[in-house]
């Protein structure tokens, strides 16, 4: 059936932090995402100072975005240089201390504190740590995740929102036949099975 072909694919962490070291990183959108614009209204609900949450956040530019907006924003990501090249492209300059329950975790933060960016693994996140969210941007993240994982993302990001919050999902449709991801293939009746 669909996605067998992906089924058993597991990505390990050291492939991803190997593609931020050579620059292999086409996810990368320099502009932003044209869907964020489209959908802004509906993440945001005319609400202010939000605070939003980017799982597996590489340099997303929509993070300085959102954060000139008067939102606080929060990522998750496991590559340090990813964080770095953020901060650094950005022109904003970043403070650094440990995680108190995450052993390795670091957490990046700019000096207003409106951008906070742990550089951890997502499974390693709880609400204890990071909060709770009234936005979620899932962009490049549950299409990351291995598909033997998804059922634990998946329930991890319902249990980081708050009540009347917004998730915004980008998923890409393509033949899993055809290319092993990622991106993986995430069909729209798994999407509706893993978040009810
Ligand atoms: N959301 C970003 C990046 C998408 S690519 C964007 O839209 O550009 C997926 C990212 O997830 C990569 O940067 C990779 O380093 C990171 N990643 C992969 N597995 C992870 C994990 N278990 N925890 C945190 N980050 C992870």
């Amino acid at each position: 059936g669909a996605g067998a072909a992906q089924r058993e694919r597991v990505v390990p962490a050291q492939e991803w932090l190997q593609k931020w070291e050579s620059g292999r990183t086409g996810f990368h959108k320099e502009q932003g995402h044209p869907l964020l614009r489209e959908y802004l209204d509906v993440l945001l609900s005319g609400r202010s100072g939000l605070r939003i949450f980017f799982p597996l956040c590489g340099k997303a530019v929509e993070m300085k975005w959102l954060a000139a907006m008067g939102h606080r924003v929060v990522g998750v990501e496991i590559s340090e240089r990813a964080l770095r090249e953020f901060f650094a492209e950005q022109g904003l300059p970043c403070r650094e201390e440990p995680v108190a329950g995450v052993a390795g975790a670091k957490l990046l933060q700019s000096l207003d504190g409106t951008i906070s960016l742990y550089c951890c693994s997502i499974y390693d996140v709880t609400s204890a740590i990071v909060g709770k969210f009234d936005g979620v941007w899932d962009r490049g993240a549950l299409v990351a995740v291995n598909p033997c994982d998804r059922q634990r993302y998946a329930s991890l990001m319902i249990s980081l929102m708050e009540k009347n919050s917004s998730y915004l999902l980008v998923t890409v449709l393509y033949d899993p036949n055809k290319y092993k991801g990622p991106p993986f293939y995430v069909p729209e009746c798994e999407i509706r099975g893993l978040f009810g």
